[in-house]
């Protein structure tokens, strides 16, 4: 593949991704990206190691986040890009998001006993081979329902018992959308929304375009051009950055393959020089 692409939103083993950030960085190369942003939720961690990895492979990559947050109830995804990576206030933000991963993992497993499904601590720790202190998520906790025989796979432990409309859900302490985009814009970041495809109740999707977001994920996994371009029309008319990525998770969302949505030379560039005075 000689044309410029680059997979804005793809998660590693430091969240809910199976591939550590090194075989990421690889497989992109591989299938010949030339662009990536690691997108995992609440943490920078992946960047450890991202930026000499993907010297060593010759992707351009762009720091990237896909931070939790809610709004009136409803839970919000939302991207950050071209942060800077030494930030206090996505550091900051990142550890908060941490303490609500544990405290909410606690309160879900609790559900699940109430359900008559226990997991301990350590079924958590062994089937997602991650420490305290971590980022577990729901998938996680999904991977070790199957291990434990309590559901055949990870898709039907969210539908009956983990999705947000189902009785083992915990959110956890919310941080809202506003608090998230000045953190990320105070990092030098650009804050957008994520697979607004996703999103049913369409007064939040109002409410989200008249926020300080900076662009639309327009282009999200495998979802029909038709769709994506609905998006790219109302991101065009706000004046917003169109981005795209596959949401690449590895074996934990295997209908999502690395690159199946994607950006163009163009688009990551307005993203890569990050300055915010130029007009998007
Ligand atoms: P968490 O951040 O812990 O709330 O988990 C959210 C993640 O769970 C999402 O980013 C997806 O990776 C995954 N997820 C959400 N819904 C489903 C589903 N129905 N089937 C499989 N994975 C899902
Ligand atoms: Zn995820
Ligand atoms: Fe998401
Ligand atoms: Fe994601």
């Amino acid at each position: 593949m000689s044309e410029f692409r680059a997979d804005l939103h793809c998660h590693t083993s430091c969240s809910d991704g199976s591939l550590t950030p090194e075989e990421l960085i690889k497989k992109a190369a591989e299938i010949g990206l030339k662009g990536l942003s690691i997108t995992d939720h609440d943490t920078i961690e992946a960047y450890k190691s991202a930026f000499p990895a993907a010297k060593l492979y010759g992707i351009d990559l762009i720091t990237g986040i896909e931070f939790s947050c809610t709004l009136r109830k409803t839970s919000i995804h939302i991207l950050g890009y071209s942060f800077d990576l030494d930030s206090p206030g996505i550091k900051t933000l990142c550890e908060k998001h941490c303490n609500r991963r544990h405290e909410r993992n606690r309160t879900i497993l609790k559900l699940l006993t109430k359900h008559g499904m226990p997991l301990s601590d350590e079924d958590l720790y062994m089937s997602s081979g991650k420490k305290s202190g971590e980022s577990i998520g729901r998938p996680h906790i999904a991977l070790a329902m199957v291990k434990k025989g309590y559901v055949e796979n990870i898709n039907e432990a969210f539908k009956k018992y983990l999705r947000e409309d189902r009785p083992c859900y915990s959110p956890g302490e919310s941080y809202n959308v506003k608090e998230t985009i000045d953190v990320i814009h105070s990092a030098n970041g650009f804050a957008v929304i994520a697979h607004p495809h996703l999103l049913n109740d369409q007064n939040i999707v109002r409410d989200l375009l008249e926020m300080e977001f900076d662009g639309l994920e327009c282009y999200y996994a495998r979802f029909p051009s038709h769709e994506q371009e609905r998006w790219v029309r109302k991101a065009k008319k706000k004046e917003l950055l169109i981005t795209g990525g596959s949401d690449f998770h590895g074996d934990f969302k295997p209908n999502n393959p690395l690159g199946c949505s994607w950006v163009n030379e163009e688009i990551f560039r307005k993203l890569k020089h990050n300055d915010q005075s130029n007009e998007l």
